[in-house]
């Protein structure tokens, strides 16, 4: 011990701590109830934790086997009492642990909070855990005492800047054999947690699948299990009810929502495990983060050992439950979790189960299926990248917004309305399928009623850069390499007819004097199979990235450099004014007209001309000039 044993000690929150502490103390966040279902929940994660350990040294849990959180109420004193009889925390791990936040996500959170309508809704999702306590009390104590330890320490905070941390006192220390004691002093408007019926009703709602018996004391003393504390898991199907499974899902996942999909199945043979899987209807704030883990808690014979199993691959990472091992070792470890076929094999049966529920739920009822989709389909996509085993599977369940209309498409559909001689499936990536849609390249694919899948989600820029084909057809970038449609016919030949004519050395010439007044800011200029209205867009080579990948990690600063290719359509009358220019030995005009066809075509894929200015100049001059022409 150090020589400040016996006197507290003042620590200051972490920045994001006091933050958090801040939001919760002024919150007008109306689910307060929250604060026990977080409380509850570590409660619980400490009894699985010394249980998980116990396996190892059995002498943790001597003298006092029993794993349970008990609600205690005390109206006299206005305090609310949650213990559990778990691992319990050292000095410094109540420091570190109830000073600080480990989680990644925490700045998201807060921005999320402070961006969002929904605000502390979040808290929910977050789980944000012990500082929620604020939410309802003015002043925490958290007596604790690690299994095994011979001393106990206090914690104890007012929300505010700080906490202090002290040696138990012979009386406190009593009361925590092992484990963990929070005593919450409840707000005037907390006084609502007093009651037995309250607590009772929360428990219920939240926390009735926790293993560990959660046990409430009332008005006259006694102690009485609250929770069904049975493994859902385990139940047969039958014996089920939807709400139970919603409950199930509400407090695996700490959310508010439906499951937009359960899964619930027992695997028996060579390896027998349980698994209870849910599909959440909205998606978390952070679902975006690669770094957020699937949170599939892996039990073995209902011990609960870990939730960074990964269990699910990183693209599936919105779905959450439980696996229950029959047959795996206790003591598993951090390598035999990596490396052991038994749990591979689990994880391969897990991914394909989740993945032949998507279909069959899209063969089923389509519309629950695209609410599926929309909400996590981003993060599905990125299977197409990493899962190169299911990538057919997983473009099979894709879908797409398309040039063909509202709504989404899957490939099957684009394959079913192909039209004549149409060899390739076609898209084009960027922000927004709206502004999509009136990119230029589209256009030569729309004379000929080609459609053409929108890709509009950041992940499309990357997995569109391995070789995809769907049903034998190849995808095919819109803004990148040449484009040949081919034998597909126009739809209206007339029309495409009344376009000027130009000859092939008028083309070469116009080409020549773009590219001399554009020098390395292209990397070539070329005719255009693509445009049939607008003037001119911008392509990438077809030995490069792509152009929204390009663009995605240029902002990364770790853009390629290439300049990109300008194609001109050469029936536009501002390509043919440039010719005319050119013949007319006009430079001046020639090097406006290619600057401006230039600056045209980044607007068109939504980037700044390099030089805003000197664009403003060059139209209002070829304006004025137009202005004056007209006179
Ligand atoms: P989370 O539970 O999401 O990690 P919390 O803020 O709720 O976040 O808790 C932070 C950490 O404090 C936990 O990860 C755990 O290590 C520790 N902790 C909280 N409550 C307890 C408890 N009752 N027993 C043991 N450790 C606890």
């Amino acid at each position: 011990m150090n020589g400040d044993a016996g006197t507290a000690q003042s620590h200051e929150f972490q920045a994001e701590v006091a933050e958090l502490l801040n939001l919760m103390v002024h919150s007008v966040y109306s689910e307060t109830d929250i604060f026990l279902r977080e409380l509850i929940s570590n409660g619980s994660d400490a009894c699985d934790k010394v249980r998980y350990e116990a396996i190892a040294k059995p002498e943790l849990l001597a003298g006092n086997d029993k794993l349970a959180i008990c609600i205690a109420p005390d109206a006299a004193a206005k305090t609310l009492t949650i213990s559990d009889s778990g691992i319990g925390m050292d000095r410094q791990e109540l420091i570190d642990n109830l000073g600080t936040v480990a989680r990644s996500g925490t700045k998201a959170f807060l921005k999320g909070v402070k961006d969002a309508k929904e605000g502390l809704g979040l808290i929910g999702q977050f789980g944000v855990g012990f500082y929620a306590a604020f939410m309802v009390a003015d002043r925490i104590e958290v007596t604790s005492r690690r299994a095994g330890s011979p001393d106990a320490w206090v914690w104890s905070s007012s929300g505010g800047a700080g906490f202090d941390v002290a040696p138990a006192s012979q009386e406190q220390a009593a009361r925590v054999p092992r484990g963990t004691e929070i005593v919450l002093h409840l707000k005037e408007e907390a006084a609502r947690y007093l009651q037995p019926f309250e607590l009772e009703r929360i428990v219920r709602t939240y926390s009735d699948h926790i293993l560990f018996p959660i046990e409430l004391v009332d008005e006259k003393g006694e102690a009485r299990q609250v929770n069904a504390a049975s493994a859902l898991w385990q139940r047969s199907k039958s014996d089920v009810k939807p709400e139970d499974y919603t409950q199930a899902y509400r407090s695996i996942a700490m959310a508010f929502d439906e499951p937009a999909l359960t899964l619930h199945y027992k695997v028996e043979g060579r390896q027998s495990y349980a698994v209870l899987l849910f599909v959440p209807t909205t998606p978390p704030f952070d679902l975006a983060d690669p770094g957020r883990k699937g949170r599939v808690k892996l039990y073995v014979r209902r011990v609960y050992i870990t939730d960074d199993a990964d269990l699910l691959p990183a693209y599936l990472r919105f779905v959450r439950g439980v696996v229950d091992s029959e047959d795996l070792p206790l003591n598993l470890s951090r390598e035999m979790l990596q490396n052991n076929p038994q749990v591979a094999q689990i994880r391969s049966g897990l991914a394909s189960r989740v993945i032949g529920e998507f279909e069959s739920l899209a063969a089923r009822d389509s519309d629950s299926y695209a609410k599926i989709w929309s909400a996590f389909g981003p993060v599905v996509k990125e299977g197409l990248y990493e899962d190169h085993e299911r990538r057919g599977q997983l473009l099979a369940l894709a879908r797409f917004a398309t040039t063909a209309g509202e709504g989404t498409r899957s490939l099957k559909d684009y394959v079913a309305s192909l039209k004549p001689n149409q060899t390739e499936v076609y898209y084009l990536v960027g922000e927004g399928a709206d502004r999509l849609k009136s990119n230029p390249k589209l256009e030569a694919a729309r004379a000929r009623g080609v459609e053409v899948l929108l890709l509009t989600d950041p992940i499309d820029a990357f997995w569109t850069t391995l070789p995809q084909e769907f049903d034998g057809k190849p995808f095919k970038s819109l803004s990148q390499g040449d484009v040949d449609f081919g034998l597909v016919p126009l739809l209206d030949k007339a029309e495409a007819d009344t376009g000027l004519k130009t000859t092939a050395e008028d083309e070469a010439a116009i080409v020549k004097a773009v590219k001399e007044a554009l020098g390395e800011k292209v990397s070539e200029v070329r005719a255009s199979p693509r445009l049939t209205e607008s003037a001119s867009c911008l392509v990438a080579n077809a030995q490069g990235r792509d152009r929204e990948l390009e663009r995605l990690l240029t902002r990364q600063n770790r853009g390629s450099g290439a300049n990109p290719i300008l194609e001109l359509n050469m029936s536009h009358a501002l390509v043919r004014a440039l010719g005319t220019a050119q013949n007319a030995g006009r430079p001046e005009e020639v090097a406006d007209l290619a600057s401006l066809l230039l600056d045209q075509a980044h607007i068109l894929d939504g980037e700044m001309p390099a030089d805003p200015a000197s664009f403003a100049r060059r139209v209002n001059a070829l304006v004025l000039r137009g202005l004056r022409a007209d006179d």
